[in-house]
């Protein structure tokens, strides 16, 4: 129950004191902490010394919930209804994810009226939003406990590729267990965050945070000045971690014949001791040089030495993904002044030893790499309580932002690797007279065109009074919020009509669909070309046939039947070539029946200033 500060000698009751906690809500484990006495301390188990609640639920028959280490121990008993990786399909479709179905004991289901994926434990259905909201559930009563008080405001982490949609999915999470998420910051600026980087205002430098998981790994590049955190790129897996070095003991066991690979591949049960019972045996060589164990069941050995060789391949892929990140933010090694070691996995003696000679680096990995996301998102929280001045957190967006425009073509607006928060304006027109409506699409992606980039959303800016082509000024702006949200908002600046739209798209994009993305966009970029110039020359060359013919219909008396007929001809010629693909063949077209009426341009001009001057006189 909350409690009511009273101080004793004024008999007034007391405001309690501002308090944003940090969570950093996990694959494999979530944690909170909070900052105690000036300094970041994750909140331990009652009564206990782990900081760590396994991001595991729980369902009994009867529908009660567990969560943490008390639901870990049904995954050998329940498989079906204990589940796990939840963070994997946060924001996700069933197409997104189906193809790690068989990664997963428990059930999710597709249902067509809803594309997000969702859960079944027994006869029910559960959102990924609705589990993970259990685990903040859980989070928020263990602190609450600990500090006796309430807890209401909350900055919650999420992997820095993470996509609108699973950001606001996370925030969503926050709401339903009765949080209010303050930001939602990436996992990289909270674990720099942590170890004091980038704080002090005058603190200049480029970092990488290297972080291996249970499930997964992320590698980020942060450039730190003036207190601005900038993530300049991030690659990883969202299939490494952990669990595969835990699979390779259990192959190699296996292959020794230690455990029975038939059992093992029909019975959940056998499946999750020896998962365990693997995972036991990591985390010991991670400080002996042999794991020994025997009971009734089992008798199992595995060597520090033949375990390293096992994963060194495992390792090598995360130090690929290195190199890449370094080209990606176009920095070399010797730029980088800190490699920051984050996740359970990297206390792993190996992992550590080829970063550092790959970096060339000494490691920061004295805060313990389970609890430093936590740590430094609740450091971000005091300074949302403006407690601590002079940090401003910043990162990027990971892919460009923009509207299509006439012909199927990508009009970037927000680009790629932009700061965010971010605000971008910009002026468009109606192609069409008379023209009321405008369908405004939003997309994300580096493509030229729009079909080749992922929809977003769209909306119509409805009843613009009607105005010639050309004439309405419409503006279109892109606001992305701190959290990476998108609001749209379309205004034609002539008749105030307005209309805007928040973009929570349904699907969230995987990392490797992201890389994908862009890979595509240089595998395509000659072609993209192409297609743009192609398009650009048919919306220029519509443009051209619209004016001429409106041209005759106005001053058809000037001219004579002939130079009509000429500019008729011309107009049509130009129009076949618009049905064609060939670009030269529309803009030579284009000249040439530009050169010709340019001169009955002038004429009709002249004409028109005659009439208007008629009668008058110009005063001396
Ligand atoms: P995280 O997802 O960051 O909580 O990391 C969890 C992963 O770290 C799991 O795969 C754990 O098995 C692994 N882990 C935790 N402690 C150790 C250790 N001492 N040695 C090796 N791996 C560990």
């Amino acid at each position: 129950m909350a409690k009511i500060p009273i101080n004793l000698s004024t008999g007034n009751i007391e405001k309690e004191e501002e308090l944003i906690v940090g969570i950093d809500l996990g694959t494999t484990n979530s944690l909170v902490a909070y900052i105690k006495n000036g300094n970041a301390e994750a909140v331990k188990e009652e009564n206990g010394t782990r900081t760590l609640v396994p991001s595991i639920i729980h369902f009994d028959e009867q529908e009660n919930i567990l969560v943490g280490d008390l639901a870990k121990e049904k995954l050998i008993s329940f498989p079906e209804r204990t589940i796990y990786s939840v963070k994997r399909l946060m924001g996700k479709s069933y197409d997104d994810v189906h193809n790690f179905e068989n990664y997963l004991a428990y059930s999710i289901i597709d249902n067509d009226e809803n594309a997000l994926v969702k859960i079944q434990v027994g006869s029910k259905f559960y959102t990924p939003v609705n589990l993970s909201a259990e685990i903040l559930k859980a989070l928020k009563q263990r602190i609450e406990k600990r500090l006796k008080r309430s807890v209401q405001k909350a900055v919650i982490t999420v992997p820095a590729y993470f996509n609108d949609s699973q950001r606001q999915a996370t925030r969503d999470a926050g709401k339903l267990a009765g949080l209010d998420v303050l930001r939602i910051i990436n996992e990289p600026t909270a674990a720099s965050l942590a170890y004091g980087i980038g704080v002090d205002p005058n603190d200049e430098r480029t970092i990488v945070v290297y972080d291996l998981g249970g499930g997964t790994f992320d590698v980020s590049i942060l450039s730190i000045s003036q207190g601005i955190f900038e993530v300049k790129s991030t690659h990883g897996d969202t299939f490494l971690g952990g669990d595969d070095f835990d699979r390779a003991i259990i192959d190699y066991w296996m292959e020794n014949n230690q455990i029975d690979a038939k059992k093992f591949n029909i019975n959940n049960s056998y499946k999750q001791q020896v998962r365990l019972l693997a995972e036991k045996a990591k985390t010991h060589l991670s400080g002996n040089e042999i794991y020994d164990f025997a009971n009734k069941d089992f008798v199992l050995k595995i060597s520090k030495k033949t375990f390293e060789a096992l994963i060194k391949p495992l390792v090598l892929k995360t130090i690929d993904a290195c190199n890449k990140a370094l080209t990606d933010a176009q920095i070399s090694k010797s730029d980088i002044s800190n490699v920051v070691m984050v996740g359970g996995s990297t206390r792993v003696p190996v992992v550590k030893e080829m970063v550092s000679s790959f970096f060339g680096k000494n490691l920061n990995d004295e805060i313990n790499p389970d609890e430093v996301v936590a740590l430094g998102a609740a450091i971000q929280g005091d300074v949302l309580a403006g407690k601590q001045k002079n940090v401003l957190l910043l990162d990027v967006t990971p892919l460009s932002l923009g509207i299509e425009t006439v012909g199927g073509l990508m009009d970037t607006i927000i680009p790629r690797n932009s700061k965010i928060p971010s605000k971008v304006g910009r002026n468009y027109t109606t192609s069409v007279d008379g023209q009321k409506n405008l369908k405004i699409s939003v997309f994300q992606g580096e493509r030229d065109l729009v079909n080749d980039n992922r929809k977003l959303g769209e909306f119509i800016l409805r009843n613009i009074p009607a105005m010639p082509a050309g004439i309405p000024k419409i503006e279109i702006q892109f606001i992305l919020d701190a959290d990476g949200i998108l609001i749209v908002k379309a205004s034609e600046l002539r008749s105030g009509v307005e209309q805007k739209i928040e973009i929570r798209s349904q699907y969230g994009l995987s990392e490797e669909e992201m890389g994908k993305m862009l890979l595509e966009s240089f595998q395509h970029a000659e072609e993209d070309l192409k297609n743009r110039s192609l398009l650009e020359a048919r919306n220029e060359a519509n443009n051209v046939v619209l004016s001429a013919k409106k041209f005759v219909v106005h001053n058809k008396a000037l001219f004579s039947p002939d130079v009509l007929e000429n500019l008729a001809k011309l107009t049509t010629s130009l129009e076949n070539s618009i049905k064609g693909n060939d670009k030269d063949a529309i803009n030579e077209d284009m000249k040439i029946l530009n050169e010709f009426s340019a001169p009955l341009a002038e004429k009709a001009l002249d004409f028109a200033i005659n009439e208007a001057l008629k009668g008058k006189n110009i005063a001396e």
